[in-house]
């Protein structure tokens, strides 16, 4: 598993610390030391996961938190609190702030590690690492490698991309442009009639076992990886 890991901290030793453990483990890690600093880096482009300490200068990781779950661009970006303060109450005010999961200061790597992986688990299953299979179709993203019915399937690895966000999210429709920000990430300025060309490659490398069928086209809408 590898992500984009924007860690909003303002102690430069704790945030050299979640850097280190979060880079030894495969993240590619953004630093920021205050909300400001984070909005500017989201700006630029979209994280897989935030780690947000709540105790900023300036606005808080709270409210900075309930901010980006107000923006249509940052509602789903997984949020990873991190906190000093143990009490009931602030987690509970956390959550309700859109927090996914909490962290509380001192904090272990090996926790550090599980609780990143569970909230992109939850919120992001295409970066979790986990194989997927559906009807006789499987995708595993530790060796890159798909298999039909037990044939191997080759790929290129845009229509892998696109295959594997779509087997972590099924039976739900897509947009083009939300595929293009799914799947090529946001800030990418390709043209939405890509998204046919390479739906068009997908369908055809799975068209030999009968697999092209799980790719449904919702007519003005977009795409759907549908299960029968
Ligand atoms: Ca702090």
């Amino acid at each position: 598993m590898s992500a984009t890991v924007l860690v909003v901290e303002d102690e430069p030793q704790i945030q050299e610390l979640l850097a280190v453990n979060l880079e030894h483990i495969g993240h590619q890690v953004v630093r920021a030391g205050s909300a400001e600093e984070a909005e500017a880096a989201i700006r630029k482009a979209l994280p897989d996961v935030l780690v947000l300490d709540w105790m900023l200068p300036g606005e808080s990781g709270l409210a900075f938190a309930r901010r980006l779950r107000g923006d249509a661009r940052t509602r789903d970006l997984p949020i990873l609190m991190l906190t000093a303060r143990a009490m009931e109450q602030d987690k509970i005010s956390g959550l309700e702030a859109g927090a996914d999961d909490y962290l509380t200061k001192p904090f272990s790597p090996k926790e550090l590690a599980a609780r990143i992986k569970a909230v992109l688990r939850r919120r992001a299953p295409q970066l979790s690492g986990d194989a997927v299979e559906a009807e006789g179709l499987r995708l595993d993203p530790a060796t890159r490698r798909v298999s039909a019915n037990g044939q191997r399937v080759e790929l290129a690895p845009s229509e892998f991309r696109l295959l594997h966000f779509f087997m972590t999210h099924p039976e739900r429709v897509y947009t083009r442009a939300q595929l293009l920000d799914h799947v090529w990430g946001d800030h990418v300025f390709i043209e939405e009639r890509t998204v046919d060309v390479h739906i068009r490659r997908l369908r055809k490398a799975l068209a030999a076992t009968g697999h092209d069928r799980l790719i449904d086209t919702v007519r003005g809408s977009g795409y759907s990886f549908r299960t029968d």
